[in-house]
């Protein structure tokens, strides 16, 4: 996404007229402290004691979250260094689903490290290499660490599910959702030839609605389409029926309905009506060719075709989601149909409806398809967005743990391990990328000191404790978030799959060098046009024409 991370070698920041050029030191310096104040603002939410942030945006909205992506992406941040932090953030997001706050932590804390490398003096060059064979080392120690699995270990994967909701929306009915998640997930996991687990998150949809309680979630097989038929006429519970979905409107053709119409008499006014009668119920009656008893159309059906589909006993939905029409498909073993002219029996799929008239939900079972439906309730707007952040990055722990079948111990475990093993690896190596080296390790250390500072304890206390269980071989022993203890977490359920982990160490080490990296920031002047931000122009990322004020004034909205 970002046109400094494509350039080759070493990049330049282009920045607004305003400012003046900035190198070597001081233009670090600056990246520096631009993309350690982001992720800063992040870590207070890290953990199961970590807060939330209210967002508030320039139009009103309000979001209110715990989940790190989620807070840098409505942040309005305008400044290009921090710009790259943020990418950190959905790099992990798209690769892991989870593990965003601390990805972005890692990243704030290995600039920390960098800066005071660089006051001894220590070339960027030098850090990067070192932080580069920290990265590489932590990936392979990670492996030597993580715990193989049973991928059907329903236990574990529940446990999974509950450490990446704990401290989340989702918290309060954890174990409910947390068998759900796993149900969900299994449902949807298929076993490939070569003996390998591949959960097919395509199959798995989520559906949410307002005015119930969390506990109240459940999981569906099939679709669960959140619509009213057209016409009150009309069957609604079906079974084998043959589906079309359709996506065009079945209206009258928009060339003739936008002609202007001169209309001399009353018989001229008859004809044209009769005209339009005529095309939609040739469009229904090409519907009922096809042998379809349901039809869900994307776009809308004119009042006149509802009645002549109600009148020909044709289910049929409109204005229904992409999304769902997609989910539809795969769930029915139907084709999406856009030329009604060619459609035909091939095209349909089969399945069984029934209504929800309470709930006003259409449940879809196709015949042997494996689509499950999570479908999601809570009390508010707010409570369901926040539950469905929550829900996604647990699904996609759990799928994680399916297919990759490692495991880690949470609470810091992972993370004070992996930094005693840093530490001795640095002294095999030369040079002061050693030093580099070392500091990778303590800033992975960042992550017990953070979440124990968000549970009100002495990081520095908590810090030793841990060394000293790790010293003794325990290397599974995390931080206890409620106790304040120190004890084997990975006995106490506290897991996390491995692949997240060594893709947020990756991730902010690539991120770290990519800042590290820049030394020099010339004011582009009159590159950036004037007014067209939103176009990003050729300040590149982020409307870079920010100037070196920092970030930009979006941040004010953040509580
Ligand atoms: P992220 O966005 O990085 O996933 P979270 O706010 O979800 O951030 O916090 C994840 C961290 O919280 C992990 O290090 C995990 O081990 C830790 N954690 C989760 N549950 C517990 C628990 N019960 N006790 C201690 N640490 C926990
Ligand atoms: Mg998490």
């Amino acid at each position: 996404m970002s046109q400094q991370q494509r350039m080759q070698g070493q990049p330049m920041i282009i920045m607004g007229e305003d400012a003046q050029r900035m190198k070597d030191k001081d233009a670090q310096e600056h990246n520096i402290a631009a993309a350690r104040a982001v992720a800063e603002s992040v870590q207070s939410t890290l953990g199961p004691k970590g807060m939330d942030k209210m967002l508030v945006s320039s139009m009103g909205s309000v979001t209110v979250t715990n989940d790190g992506v989620t807070i840098l992406q409505e942040m309005d941040i305008d400044n290009p260094t921090a710009e790259m932090i943020v990418e950190v953030a959905e790099t992990q997001e798209n690769e892991a689903g989870d593990g965003t706050t601390t990805a972005v932590a890692i990243a704030g804390e290995l600039l920390k490290q960098a800066e005071e490398l660089l006051e001894q003096d220590i070339h960027p060059t030098a850090i990067i290499r070192g932080f580069n064979l920290a990265s590489e080392r932590a990936r392979d120690e990670i492996d030597d660490i993580a715990i193989d699995v049973d991928r059907e270990d329903e236990d574990l994967l529940r446990k999974v599910a509950e450490t990446s909701m704990t401290g989340k929306g989702a918290e309060l009915n954890k174990e409910h959702l947390s068998q759900l998640i796993v149900d969900a997930i299994q449902a949807v996991t298929v076993e490939a030839d070569d003996g390998s687990y591949i959960p097919d998150l395509e199959f798995l949809n989520i559906e949410t609605q307002t005015g119930a309680a969390a506990g109240d979630s459940e999981l569906l097989h099939g679709a669960v389409i959140d619509k009213d038929p057209v016409h009150e006429d009309m069957p609604v519970d079906l079974e084998d029926a043959s589906v079309l979905l359709l996506d065009q409107p079945v209206e009258v053709d928009e060339a003739e309905a936008d002609a202007s119409l001169s209309v001399d008499s009353p018989d001229q006014l008859q004809q044209f009506i009769e005209q339009e009668e005529q095309q939609l119920q040739e469009k229904v009656d090409k519907i009922v060719e096809t042998g379809a008893d349901v039809v869900f159309c994307q776009k809308g059906i004119d009042d006149m075709a509802q009645h002549y589909l109600a009148k020909e006993g044709v289910l049929a939905l409109r204005r229904v989601k992409k999304s769902d029409m997609q989910f539809l498909a795969e769930v029915l073993g139907a084709g999406i149909v856009s030329d009604l002219d060619t459609a035909g029996a091939d095209d349909l799929g089969t399945g069984d409806l029934s209504r929800d008239e309470e709930a006003e939900l259409f449940y879809v079972e196709g015949e042997d398809s494996h689509g499950v439906t999570l479908l999601l309730r809570g009390s508010t707007e707010h409570v369901v967005d926040e539950l469905e952040r929550g829900i996604n990055d647990a699904l996609d722990v759990v799928a994680s743990t399916v297919s990759d079948g490692r495991v880690l111990a949470g609470g810091g475990a992972v993370e004070v391990e992996l930094a005693r093993r840093l530490r001795d690896y640095a002294d095999s190596v030369e040079g002061r990328e050693q030093l580099a080296v070392e500091a990778f390790g303590d800033a992975v250390e960042l992550v017990p000191r953070v979440l124990a500072e968000n549970a009100g304890l002495d990081p520095i206390d908590t810090l030793v404790d841990l060394r000293a269980a790790h010293d003794d071989g325990d290397v599974t022993a995390g931080l206890n978030v409620f106790s304040g203890d120190v004890e084997d977490t990975y006995e106490s359920g506290v897991v996390e799959p491995a692949h997240a982990k060594e893709q947020a160490i990756s991730s902010a080490a690539e991120a770290a060098n990519l800042v590290l990296k820049i030394d020099d920031i010339i004011s582009a002047g009159d590159l950036s046009t004037e007014g067209d931000g939103e176009e990003g122009g050729p300040g590149g990322p982020g409307g870079a024409p920010g100037g070196m004020g920092g970030m930009g004034g979006g941040m004010g909205g953040m509580m």
